[in-house]
Formats: structure tokens, sequence, C-alpha cells
């Protein structure tokens, strides 16, 4: 019986991984019902958690370079930890 209940959290948290899935321009989660799908002609997939992002895209900017961005923070963090790594 004890089994059985680990499955079935198991089975729950696979959902969720499923379910969420990160703005393509900023890296920010996006919550389930809310957001674009946008896919390009050559058949790439864009995720936009909003049309600011959407549009930013559209304007040929970069999510990490953006200082709002979630993705900048990110890609920051990689860096220090390179620089890090490198001195
Ligand atoms: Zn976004």
């Amino acid at each position: 019986m004890k089994q059985k209940g680990k499955q079935k959290k198991l089975r729950r948290s696979k959902l969720k991984v499923v379910d969420m899935s990160a703005c393509s321009f900023c890296s920010e989660n996006i919550s389930k019902g809310t957001g674009v799908l946008f896919a390009k002609k050559d058949g790439t997939l864009f995720y936009f958690c909003s049309s600011k992002c959407k549009k930013n895209q559209e304007l040929g900017r970069e999510g990490r370079r953006q200082k709002w961005t979630k993705a900048s923070q990110l890609f920051k963090e990689r860096e220090k930890k390179k620089a890090a790594k490198a001195g």
C-alpha cells in the first residue's frame, strides 16, 4: 500500500513539469492557460508570457541583454561562474 502512494506522487510531479514552460524571451515560468505560442515557418516554437515579450522579440532584441528579464539575471550568474572558474 505504501508503494502505491509513492507512485501517485511521482506521477503528479511529472505532470507539473510538463505543464510549466518558460518564456522564450524572459525565461519566466508561464502558468497554464496564459501566454502565446508563436510558430515560425521553419517550425521553431516560441512561448511568450506576455505581449511585451513578443513585441521585444519582433524588434530583434535579445532577452538576456534586457535588464528587466529573468534571463539576463541567469546569464549574469553563468558569466560570473565562468569567470570564477577561469580566474
Ligand atoms: Zn516573457
